[in-house]
């Protein structure tokens, strides 16, 4: 038994000296960035292994987020949910666009599309919904709302590397996605990024913009930025690719162990995945209700007593903070699913290098108030 502290997550890492020939390579040709060999050969591997025809990658998934806005030239007001990681609504501010919130589906957790129809306005432009841990949004629902409105649709798939739904990549779906590829991710390469763009001619745009607006050497078309991933984060995303199975396999069954144990569990919930899809298990969420003896707080202060850190993934809602909370939208009357699963919900840690023996242990620390037995 390891009695070492718990984390939400660990980033995987392959073993070093795998890495070793990536980084000869980079040493031998002196190409560090700025589209090298890495950056094509990763890009090429996850359009293959995520099953989508063109990707752009990033330094991170937040410029992903705010180039994927640019390309499209939205502007004006964008619908959004409150219950992510605050870089979801950031991302509008940093195109000047005003977020709206939306409250949530109170069984996927993501935007409720039965709500978004009240929410649109003259200066409504988009839609930006997140498939919050992993779990798809009504993708066709959010699509008819916005073919109605002619709105653009941008998810925000940092959660969904690898999610699959009945007729493929789930980041097909939309005008954009986006990934992030950020160390505490199923799929990381320290930081990173990607935008998953419909065709050619969308992509090279985005390849345009993440390159400071430059088509060629001398002609700049757009107040583009410096998005660009580096040859050492390609190659790192190469040699992760080598062992994803791997690492969803072992996720799969952490998932499967917790929901076995958990089951019966008075009061807690897992956030149950909805419909028929291929998940990448990158969370473990549970709402802790009524029937459970403490409050989310209590449980949260006890498993850290025990050196065991979930995280309140995602509390406080975005609309809560400061330079959100004055927006008519980020009304907690307006926001009561979002505002309730902020104060029950917690992330249990689930991650590739986790042993059964700490899951036991995670378990019996949430079983034991209830009078259940490890
Ligand atoms: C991680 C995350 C981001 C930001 O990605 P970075 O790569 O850390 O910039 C954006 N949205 C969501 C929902 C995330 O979880």
């Amino acid at each position: 038994m390891k009695n070492e502290p718990i984390y939400v997550t660990q980033p995987y890492l392959p073993p070093l000296q795998e890495f070793i020939p990536y980084l000869e390579k980079i040493w031998d040709s002196r190409i560090l960035t700025n589209k090298g060999p890495f950056h094509r050969q990763l890009e090429q591997a996850l359009g293959e292994y995520l099953g989508v025809d063109h990707i752009a990658l990033f330094a991170n998934g937040t410029l992903a987020l705010v180039t994927a806005l640019q390309a499209l030239r939205i502007t004006g007001e964008v619908i959004t949910t409150p219950f992510s990681f605050v870089a979801t609504a950031h991302s509008l501010l940093w195109n000047g666009i005003k977020p709206v919130f939306v409250d949530i589906d109170p069984q996927t957790l993501n935007l409720d599309p039965r709500k978004v129809e009240a929410a649109i306005t003259p200066q409504t432009t988009a839609i930006l919904p997140v498939h919050c841990y992993g779990n798809p949004c009504d993708v066709e629902a959010i699509q008819s709302i916005a073919d109605n409105y002619n709105l653009k649709v941008v998810y925000d798939a940092a959660h969904a590397f690898g999610v699959q739904d009945a007729g493929g990549s789930v980041l097909r779906h939309g005008d954009l996605s986006v990934l992030s590829f950020h160390a505490t991710k199923v799929f990381n390469t320290f930081e990173g990024g990607a935008i998953v763009c419909p065709d050619a001619k969308t992509k090279q745009h985005i390849d345009n913009l993440k390159n400071f607006g430059f088509v060629n050497e001398t002609t700049v078309v757009a107040p583009g930025i410096n998005g660009k991933m580096s040859e050492f984060g390609a190659a790192l995303g190469l040699l992760q690719l080598e062992h994803i199975d791997r690492v969803f396999a072992r996720r799969c069954e952490i998932d499967q162990l917790y929901k076995e144990r958990l089951r019966g569990v008075p009061g807690i919930r897992c956030v149950e995945q909805t419909g028929q899809h291929v998940s990448n298990h990158s969370y473990f969420p549970v709402l802790v209700g009524e029937g459970y003896p403490l409050s989310r707080d209590a449980l949260y202060e006890r498993l850290r007593d025990n050196k065991i850190y979930g995280r309140r993934y995602f509390y406080p809602l975005i609309s809560d903070f400061p330079m959100y909370r004055g927006l008519q939208s980020a009304q907690r009357q307006n926001l009561p699913v979002a505002s309730d699963v902020a104060e029950r919900v917690i992330c249990l840690p689930i991650y590739p290098t986790l042993i059964n023996e700490q899951v036991d242990e995670i378990i019996s620390h949430i079983r034991k108030p209830c009078g259940l037995g490890g």
